[in-house]
This record gives C-alpha cells, structure tokens and sequence, in this order.
C-alpha cells in the first residue's frame, strides 16, 4: 500500500490503513547454506512508514512491556519524521546494546505483546526500528562512544556476557576504569559462543566491544575466576567486582542410555559449531545423520536450525509439552520449521537407544497428555499407556536448560550466598552477600533472555556507583 500518513494528517489512525511488515527475510533455502544472519533491514522509507502505525500513546504499554523500559514512542516519532539519528540518541540511553538485543529479544512476548494495537492489529515492529534507527547511526559513526572524565575508581567485571558488557558499559560512561575479566580467549560469553551466527553476527557482537574498548574499558581474557584470580585478589585491586559468569552447567539427561556415543549436551554443540575460534571440545560430525534435539527453549531451536546447516540428513525436536506451552519464540519456532525441522509435542524420551559399537540408533519415547496445571501455572505432562514409539537418531542434542555452576568448594567464593538451587542471591542494588561484589544475569536467575541480563548488569553498575559514593565509608583522614 503506497501511503504517506504523516501528510495527510491521519498519522494518529494509520495503522488502521497501513499492514504490519516484516523485515526482509532470506529464504529457508538459501540460509541453511550458510551461518549469515536472516533478516535485513527495512529501507528508509518502509520504516518511516511502519513507525507511522504507533499511536503515540501517552500511557505506553510497549515501554513496560520492554525489560530495560526502553523509551521506544519516543525514538518511534522520531524514526516516522526520518530523525533517525536522534532516534538512535534517545535508545541507547536505556540500553547498553540497542543494536544486539532487537536481534535476539522475543519481541512477540515483550515489548510488541504489550503494542496497544496488537489484537484487534498486529503491533508496530518495535524491533525492527530499534534494530534499523541504530545500525543507520553505527554506519554513520555517529555517538556510540561515550568517554568520561577517570574518576579514579577500579570495577572489575567477571563474565563478558551481556550482564558483563552492559555493567562495564553504563560504568565506563561514569568515569570507573573497569577491567572485564573473560575465561575464553575471546570476549562476548555466550554472544558469541551460545547465540548463533544466523541470529546475531559474530561481527556485530566485536563491533560492540570494540565500543566498549574505545571508551577505555580494558578485557583480559584466558582468566578464569577460582583459577586464575581469587575473589579477595580482585578486591585488593578494585573497589567493587561484578559477577556475570552465567548459568552454564547443563540439566542433565536423566534416561538410560544416556551416556552413549552420540548423546551431546546442547551447549557445547552450539559453541563448537559456531564460535570464531577453535574450542577445545570433541568434533560432532553432523553431515548426512539423523539428529534428535530434546527440549523446548530457544536452544533446542538453536540446536535444531544449527543442525540443518551442518548438513543434517533429519532433524527431529521431540518437547514434552504442546505448542503452546513452548517456552521457546515463536518466531524461532516458525523459522525452524521453514528451514526443515520437524516437530514431535507432547512427547518425552524413555531412554536412549545404542548399537554394539555404543553408538545411538534412536530414542525410545512416549506420547505424552496434559494433567493438572503445576506450580508454574503450566498443565503438567504425564505419560499415556502404551504409547511408546522410538525415534531413528545417530546424534542426540540435549538441549534441556542450565543452573549455575557451584563456586568451588573451598574457595573464597564459597563465602557468596546462593539460593537452593545454586543461584547467587542480591538485594535491590544487584549486590551479594559480600560487600562490595555484585552479580547479575543468569548466575543470579537461572537461563534468562539477553535483555534481562543487560537490564541486571545495568542495575548492577547503578548499585555499585551508590554503594562506592553513598554507602560505602570513606578510609579514615591520615593521621598527622
Ligand atoms: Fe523490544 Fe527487546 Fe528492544 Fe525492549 S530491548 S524494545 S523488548 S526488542
Ligand atoms: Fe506505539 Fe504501540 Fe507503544 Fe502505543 S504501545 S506507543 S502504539 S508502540
């Protein structure tokens, strides 16, 4: 439709006459040849039009609906009239990496669920204009680097994740001189090691540290915290720590079988598969076999899209419960499907299946029906008699989800309070049991979104300024 609401006066009702678009999209058969991202951007004058479907509201659902409270009417406007550039200025004030997370953020459960005008319409695509207002301001080089003044005071952040890049962002900006301590040989946790290639580019997640160097924020990598360096160490040299070490121990498969060849938790397979370095893990050759993925998250999803571009001959997603309670994004989902992964709900693995040799041949499943809702809310799965059926499978992925690792008994992290199932508890400030170390992300709530842990490390930096200028006491005068 060929439209220009904002010159006929009726902006306030174009969404009424201008259709949601979505952002171009390669097709499924291309990219599965490939690990380059899927979605382009919109043109300039496709995205002043879909700007121009935002009602303006003056009580804004999209903003609580967005975790970092994003000021998306604002920005909105100003994308309609072609102000991209102060678009761009006004979103990066509430986000650390404006141009990562509308890549990843499952906008269909956040901000654009939350759109006024989704149901009886389909909302305004949020992400998509975040994603374009600050790649047009990359590309013109323009104010992504913010350099303070030094005041003199030392963080150091453990963890290089988005909670880790968000908190040394927001205090590299107030001056702190912060040092980011990362166990891998590259920094970016599981930007760059867990998300694939196909959602977010290795390039893009480099570009964004790259900022962060500019603005003086210094990254040691191959350092592994309990290894390398010891808590007390960091505090004797920096006057506050930030840990956003993530959640990476995987839920372990719980099946007989589940210890033969070709049974791979998701993790690792993802970062083998997608990492710009050599790790050091096993190879899994994927080309020309039959791969089950088990699980429901957007890992499985990951798992299962990665699988198809290492040649797969079938790729399988067996999850316990219904579409509906899924808890991976729908639109993960339905680009999974397009790419050629098949679906089994309402189904849970028995046990693993081998040969002789140790080897998988299948998983051993039953059909599953829903019960009574559980805690969470969610009807609970239980098994239907004599439903079992197998899955042919040469390789089996994992993909049911993390806790954290438990800090080293006998170290000095081990003073750190955790929760019962070994999360890191904080109070309000995103601050520990210990004064003066903070934590944020997944350590803290389990496997979450990337912007939850942006939102987390942000707090975190806002905490740690109020604990070293408010709350904590200043050393005593020397004495004469
Ligand atoms: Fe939406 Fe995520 Fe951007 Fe917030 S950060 S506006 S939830 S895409
Ligand atoms: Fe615009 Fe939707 Fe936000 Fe209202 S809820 S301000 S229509 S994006």
């Amino acid at each position: 439709m060929s439209h220009d609401p904002l010159q006929t006066g009726q902006a306030r009702y174009a969404w009424r006459e201008i259709d949601r678009r979505e952002p171009p999209k390669r097709k499924a058969e291309e990219r599965i040849t490939d690990f380059h991202e899927i979605y382009s951007l919109f043109d300039e004058a496709m995205i002043r039009e879909q700007a121009s479907r935002c009602v303006q509201c003056v009580s804004p659902a999209c903003v609580t609906g967005c975790p970092l409270g994003n000021r998306i009417p604002e920005w909105i406007a100003l994308a309609a009239e072609g102000r991209f550039l102060e678009a761009a200025e006004i979103s990066r004030r509430t986000s650390s990496m404006p141009e990562i997370c509308p890549r990843v953020c499952p906008q269909e459960r956040l901000c654009e669920d939350a759109c006024v005008i989704h149901s009886p319409e389909e909302p305004v695509c949020i992400g998509a204009i975040e994603k374009f207002i600050n790649e047009y301001a990359l590309a013109s080089g323009n104010g992504h680097i913010a350099t303070a003044p030094r005041n003199g005071l030392r963080v150091a952040v453990v963890g290089s994740g988005p909670g880790g890049l968000a908190c040394a962002d927001e205090l590299s900006r107030m001056g702190y001189t912060v040092t980011v301590y990362e166990s891998q040989l590259l920094p970016g946790g599981l930007l760059l090691f867990g998300i694939p290639a196909f959602k977010l580019d290795k390039a893009v997640v480099e570009r964004r540290i790259n900022i962060l160097k500019q603005q003086g924020v210094e990254f040691k990598v191959g350092v592994t915290l309990g290894k390398d360096v010891s808590l007390s160490g960091l505090l004797e040299n920096h006057q506050a720590v930030f840990l956003g070490i993530g959640a990476l121990k995987p839920k372990a498969l719980d099946v007989p079988g589940a210890d033969l060849q070709g049974v791979i938790q998701g993790l690792p397979f993802l970062a083998q598969k997608n990492a710009p370095i050599a790790l050091d893990l096993p190879p899994v050759d994927v080309n020309g076999r039959r791969v089950v993925v088990l699980g429901g998250g957007d890992s499985a999803m990951d798992c299962l899209r990665t699988a198809i571009r290492c040649g797969a001959a079938e790729v399988v997603c067996a999850y316990r419960r219904d579409l509906a309670n899924m808890p991976g994004s729908r639109k993960e989902y339905a680009n999974a499907l397009e790419e050629g992964a098949r679906f089994l709900f309402l189904t849970n693995p028995l046990a693993i299946e081998g040969n002789g040799d140790g080897n998988v041949t299948g998983v051993r499943c039953v059909r599953m029906e829903l019960g009574e809702p559980d805690a969470s809310g969610r009807r609970k799965p239980r098994p239907v008699a004599g439903s079992e059926f197998q899955i042919p499978a040469d390789l089996v992925l994992v993909a049911y989800g993390f806790d954290p690792v438990p800090f080293p008994p006998g170290s000095d992290l081990a003073r750190i309070a955790v929760n019962d199932w070994g999360a890191t508890k904080v109070d309000q400030n995103q601050m520990t049991s210990v004064p003066g170390v903070f934590a944020g992300g997944d350590v803290v709530r389990g496997p979450s979104l990337v912007v939850h842990a942006v939102r987390d490390g942000r707090r975190a930096a806002a905490g740690i300024h109020r604990y070293l200028t408010e709350l904590k006491p200043s050393p005593a005068p020397a004495q004469p």
